[in-house]
């Protein structure tokens, strides 16, 4: 412990841990929920695993990362005993999925058929059914991923088909907003089409997660219904790319 506790990064990190906690519970509560309704998941990527595992040690039980090699070079070393849940919300391959179908138990960032299908497929051979989050590009960003939203509803039908899936809600990065009633309609739509979704009852689709809200706009993302946040930089500090 004495190490740790002067590690100024490690510090800080539980002092933002802290901060961002009671912001979600405050936003939470201005949205007309509970603290609890929230879940704070850390976007880890270049996070090293010992400051993942601090995190953990502070409280922190869902854990995000982008890159699947980097994912798995980190695995053996995090802290998952502490019931800690792994999650992919970056660009995933569909050749890739089988190096992670064991070691995650939600995959946010599904956009394509094919990928739900090996998703399913593969999880099927191992046994199990893998929550996923279907990704909408709200922002219709050619740079980015995601099902268009104008495609989400045939889309959600068509993977309703995948038994080695459940589809357990929608996931979801804005376009860099420079107004925030701008930030708000993207977020707003999000909120739509959750509840819109929720009310049609497709077979195997259930919105329960509404994954949306990053560092710069937690805030704002919970006061416009999401359900989870993904937070990278205001827990760990600035990213430090090798
Ligand atoms: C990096 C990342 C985040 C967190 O970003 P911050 O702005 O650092 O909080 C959230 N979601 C995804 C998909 C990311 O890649």
């Amino acid at each position: 412990m004495t190490e740790k506790c002067c590690d100024p990064r490690l510090m800080s990190v539980e002092e933002n841990y802290k901060v961002i906690t009671e912001r979600i519970a405050e936003a939470a509560v201005r949205s007309g929920r509970r603290p609890e309704d929230i879940t704070f998941l850390a976007a880890t990527k270049t996070v090293p695993a010992e400051v993942i595992n601090h995190a953990i040690d502070c409280g922190l039980r869902f854990v995000g990362e982008n890159r699947v090699q980097e994912f798995i070079e980190k695995y053996d070393k995090i802290n998952w005993a502490a019931g800690v849940s792994g999650q992919i919300i970056g660009r995933l391959q569909t050749n890739k999925v089988k190096y992670i179908v064991d070691k995650v138990d939600c995959i946010q960032s599904v956009d394509s058929v094919k990928l739900a299908g090996e998703i399913s497929r593969l999880s099927e051979k191992a046994g199990r059914r893998m929550r996923v989050l279907v990704e909408v590009n709200i922002g219709g960003e050619e740079s980015k991923g995601g099902v268009a939203p104008e495609a989400l509803e045939a889309f959600l039908e068509e993977i309703s088909a995948f038994s080695g899936i459940l589809v357990d809600g929608l996931m979801a990065i804005p376009p860099i907003c420079a107004k925030k009633t701008e930030l708000r309609n993207y977020f707003f739509r999000m909120q739509q089409s959750f509840i819109d979704i929720g009310a049609k009852k497709i077979d195997n689709v259930f919105m329960n997660c509404l994954s949306m809200g990053m560092s710069s706009d937690y805030e704002e993302a919970i006061l416009c219904g999401s359900t989870m946040v993904r937070i990278g930089s205001s827990l760990f500090g600035q990213r430090i790319y090798p």
